[in-house]
């Protein structure tokens, strides 16, 4: 039978129920705690507890009741091999083999150690290519690391300009790859604008000009497939609190491609050892032949445990699902505001086209950092970033359609009766 929708008003709500009706990911939004009436768009910034990280934290809080010290080899999860176990839930997300990846340390950290290890100015080659867009820290790190060589940052960090303030252009980030050039350091997808780069074109480009590139992936894990080994990509880092819903503070993670492992880490430290020679407390380290050589000290066990109940999920529900569902929210969501929100003077500062659009969208509005306000007051959660946007990320596995079409009816009232102006356009502490 062929059924007809005629008439059918893809801008009203019963198209979004109809849409949600047909998601084949729908069930999973009760295995989060997402509250009534609420519609949380910053998943990006800090994604929301499961059940089951909550269930795996309780877990192994429990091994530590009960066996103490015992917890590291005893109990359904033992604290000794929690990073490599959770190293190899990790590698199908982004594309690598399982003993490419490791969780260890932070975004922050683990550029410091990847830097610490593949920048290496000699002769000419002593600069870092990255973008002014890139995020603070990461620009941060790479300056302290330059500055540890003893060398200029003024001169040696080279900083790829936009000409919108949004996006990138792949082929002026290629023009900058010159001879000079060490290090290229980018993001997988930019923070503010949401905008995929294109990994393969950029990692071919650096290694035809012998340079090392190395992607920062905090945006994109848990939100678009990756195929890290495939691509060649020298090494790759990232933080699990964002799409991966790993809690705040959750340890991140970092890749290093097959073909450097066995390479010394620049910053060793004990958890770096080959785990059967580990306890022999020997003065000489033997780094693990792993990616596992990159860790210093004690895992950070408790920071870790809610990934063992988000990984799983992830694993179960599959990349590829999670990304064509995100594409979907995203694109119904600017349909939306395209059509209710005319008239306001909101831009979309994201790319549109979907090869380029990562996991959420940003709306860039003079007036953003109140209507921000504005909208949190009304149960919508998204996040204002400096200067004038608003990043909106809904989540394949906790929003839904119907979720995306109450926010859009939502800020269409606050700019309609203009309650923006109750607040002042300033960003809070935490913006
Ligand atoms: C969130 C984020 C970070 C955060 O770094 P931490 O060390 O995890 O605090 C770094 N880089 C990018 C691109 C990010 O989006």
């Amino acid at each position: 039978m062929v059924v007809l929708i005629v008439n059918v008003n893809q801008f009203a709500r019963s198209f979004a129920e109809h849409l949600d009706s047909k998601d084949p990911l729908k069930k999973y939004k009760a295995e989060f705690y997402v509250k009534d009436n609420v519609y949380y768009l910053d998943g990006n910034s800090l994604g929301i507890l499961s059940k089951r990280s909550e269930q795996t934290v309780l877990t192994i809080l429990n091994s530590w009741k009960e066996y103490g010290i015992d917890g590291w080899t005893k109990g359904e999860y033992p604290w000794f091999y929690f990073s490599e176990k959770l190293a190899e839930k990790s590698a199908p997300l982004v594309g690598a083999k399982p003993e490419e990846v490791i969780l260890t340390g932070s975004t922050t950290s683990n550029l410091h150690q990847l830097l610490a290890t593949f920048y290496k100015p000699q002769n000419i080659r002593t600069k870092i290519l990255a973008d002014e867009l890139n995020f603070p820290s990461d620009l941060y790190a790479i300056k302290s690391q330059i500055a540890l060589r003893g060398l200029k940052t003024e001169d040696h960090l080279v900083l790829v300009k936009s000409k919108d303030g949004h996006t990138l252009l792949e082929d002026e980030i290629i023009e900058g790859m010159k001879e000079d050039v060490a290090v290229v350091i980018l993001p997988s997808v930019l923070y503010r604008s949401g905008q995929v780069l294109d990994m393969k074109k950029l990692t071919d480009a650096a290694h035809e000009r012998g340079i090392i590139i190395g992607f920062d992936l905090c945006h994109s894990i848990g939100a678009i497939p990756h195929a890290l080994h495939e691509t060649g990509v020298d090494f790759a880092f990232w933080c699990n609190y964002k799409h991966l819903n790993g809690g705040p503070g959750a340890v991140g993670g970092l890749f290093v491609h097959e073909k450097h492992l066995g390479k010394i880490p620049g910053l060793l430290g004990w958890f770096g050892s080959e785990k059967s020679k580990q306890f022999n407390l020997e003065t000489e380290m033997t780094p693990s032949t792993t990616a596992g050589a990159y860790q210093l000290g004690t895992p950070h066990i408790l920071s870790l445990a809610p990934l063992f109940g988000s990984l799983e999920l992830f694993n179960e529900v599959g990349i590829d699902a999670i990304r064509e569902k995100s594409l979907k929210l995203t694109g119904y969501m600017m349909n939306l505001i395209d059509h209710k929100l005319r008239g306001f003077d909101f831009t979309f500062g994201n790319p549109i086209g979907e090869s380029s659009r990562g996991g959420h969208i940003y709306l860039v509005h003079e007036e953003a950092a109140r209507i921000c306000k504005a909208l949190k007051k009304e149960r919508v959660i998204p996040d204002f970033r400096m200067p004038n946007g608003i990043r909106l990320a809904p989540v394949a596995l906790y929003s839904s359609f119907t979720d995306v079409w109450e926010t859009v009816q939502i800020l269409y009232s606050i700019m309609e009766k203009q309650t923006y102006k109750l607040f002042d356009n300033q960003r809070d502490v935490i913006a």
